[in-house]
């Protein structure tokens, strides 16, 4: 015997077995026991939420010999043709390849013949938003004056699309996104009568990954039961079919962030990238994260709500302590509307790297709800400086750590008192940090990365450094000054030396600014430098 695909094996077969469309479902019935039944219905609602199916049935209950309680016996022959596709008086057209005027044409002729058995010939009408205007016209004269023995089941994703004289013509019908919690509920039984052992953390993630689409569900459900065939079907073994990132990255992520750790930042990142995970999907699965943060954070009792492992919701648990409300709300605005640019966009890793900058600098952000992050920080390196001197240790750069520097993203913005001041930079110090360069700009802000790269390097005397920008932007940029002191700060960790750095265009000004050549060290030879 061939497989046979779950959503199709299973697709319900009366209205008792459509889950999560039960308003719709119930007004239905009514209207077949009351023998109330329309002309035109209009199904609206996203991809797999159940339309073709209850038109389905509900042209097997109009038509059934003897049907109960407006349920389609699914034993006289009506409810057999129909149910086996031989029917002459169900007949599905999808209107995404058949859209013209000739295809409503064609029904316009056939409707005008009484159904030679049955009662009703019923239409459906699938994807009508993909008619021509031509054809939608068509349809409308159709719609105008039914015979009394035509139903019309137009079935739509896209009801934005549909004209309002088709609209005011039909019943409208809104199917819901079917909840997780439905769609688990379904997963588990169908995956009972098949035999196949699975974890329950398994379907439910199967289920959110859906979307409200019960189709989508059977569809993943498939995709890993045939992938771990005869196997139990473990949450991992989802995890691992569906490319799904584990929580354990979104907690490392968040934990860096908060920790104002950029560098580690981008280097989750560039993890995920290099592992190949979509990541339109985690920027969806990261919103999901932070938004369970907050259920925590805001209410009490939400373990139940939030389905995750015990040691999940205890790291869960500790994050929402470690973050303010407004903070967490501040990074759910950023993701959603990364979410919303990043299906589309083809830069999607630059775009989230911009995202993870904005929350880790809120400096960089106008929006008022980050003013209280930006003061939250100031307070935090203020009773950190402050402590710093209480201890007697009030030099801010020392090296620490096994990383060999100190990850600061805030360098000395609060300094409530100087300290000493780092002996000059040598010659020597400017060779090391030339020959070096890439271990400076790896632990710099992206976007001075970024103005870096075409830049060329000069080790100029008396322990200067010399950046040539390769364009006028680059060279504004470079020379602001809390951008030369990052790169001034980097430096300092690593040689405990204060670097004096001048900045020119390599377009403009050769040689002036720059001052007096010693070595010349090309980092960069995108940029090609001309001496005359
Ligand atoms: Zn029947």
């Amino acid at each position: 015997m061939s497989y046979m695909a779950l959503y199709r094996k299973f697709r319900p077969s009366e209205f008792s077995e459509v889950r999560g469309q039960e308003h719709i479902v119930t007004t239905l019935k009514n209207q077949i026991k009351a023998d109330r039944i329309g002309h035109a219905y209009l199904f609206c609602g996203t991809r797999g939420t159940g339309k073709t199916t209850v038109a389905k049935i509900f042209a097997k209950a109009v038509n059934c010999e003897h049907p109960v309680d407006g349920n389609p016996c699914g034993t006289c022959a009506a409810c057999r043709s129909i149910a086996a596709g031989t029917s002459m008086n169900v007949i599905e057209i999808d209107a995404a390849s058949n859209n013209g005027v000739d295809n409503i044409r064609e029904i316009r002729e056939e409707v005008a013949y009484s159904p030679t058995e049955g009662k009703y010939k019923v239409y459906i009408i699938d994807e009508v938003h993909m008619l021509s205007i031509g054809a939608f016209n068509a349809l409308l004269k159709t719609l105008e004056e039914p015979p009394s023995y035509v139903i019309f089941i137009l079935a739509t994703t896209e009801v934005h699309k549909i004209p309002v004289t088709i609209l005011s013509r039909c019943q409208r019908y809104d199917f819901r996104r079917i909840t997780a919690d439905v769609i688990t509920d379904r997963l588990r039984e169908l995956t009972e009568r098949e035999g196949v052992q699975t974890e329950e953390k398994a379907l439910r993630y199967i289920a959110k990954a859906a979307d409200g689409s019960m189709r989508d569900a059977l569809s993943l459900l498939d995709q890993c039961i045939a992938f771990y065939l005869d196997q139990e079907l473990t949450y991992d073994h989802v995890l691992d079919v569906l490319g799904a990132v584990d929580t354990e990255v979104y907690s490392r992520l968040l934990r860096l962030t908060l920790s104002q750790d950029l560098p580690g930042v981008m280097e989750q990142i560039e993890e995920l990238v290099v592992q190949g995970r979509e990541l339109s999907q985690f920027v969806t699965d990261f919103t999901w994260y932070l938004r369970n943060l907050l259920l925590l954070k805001t209410s009490d009792n939400m373990e139940d709500v939030l389905d995750v492992s015990t040691e999940n919701l205890k790291r869960l648990q500790e994050e929402a302590r470690m973050i303010e409300t407004d903070t967490l709300m501040r990074y759910i605005r950023i993701f959603s509307e990364l979410g919303g640019q990043i299906r589309y966009a083809s830069q999607k890793r630059v775009l989230v790297e911009v995202a993870f900058i904005k929350l880790c600098r809120p400096a960089m952000e106008t929006n008022t709800d980050v003013i209280l992050d930006r003061i939250r920080i100031l307070e935090r390196q203020l009773e950190e400086s402050l402590e710093e001197i209480a201890s007697g240790g009030a030099y801010l750069y020392q090296n620490s750590g096994q990383q060999g520097h100190r990850r600061e993203a805030f360098p000395a913005q609060v300094e409530t008192e100087a300290p000493p001041p780092a002996p000059e930079a040598l010659p020597e110090d400017v060779e090391a940090v030339v020959k070096n360069w890439h271990q400076v700009t790896n632990r710099l802000h992206p976007l001075l990365r970024t103005y870096l790269k075409g830049a060329r390097l000069k080790a100029l005397g008396g322990g200067k450094l010399g950046i040539i920008a390769a364009t006028p932007t680059g060279e504004a940029f470079l020379k602001e000054e809390a951008h030369l002191r990052e790169i001034r700060n980097v430096i300092l960790q690593d040689t405990g030396k204060e670097m004096e750095i001048l900045v020119a265009c390599a377009q403009t000004d050769p040689h002036k600014d720059v001052g007096a050549i010693d070595i010349e060290q090309v980092i960069h030879t995108e940029i090609e430098y001309e001496d005359e």
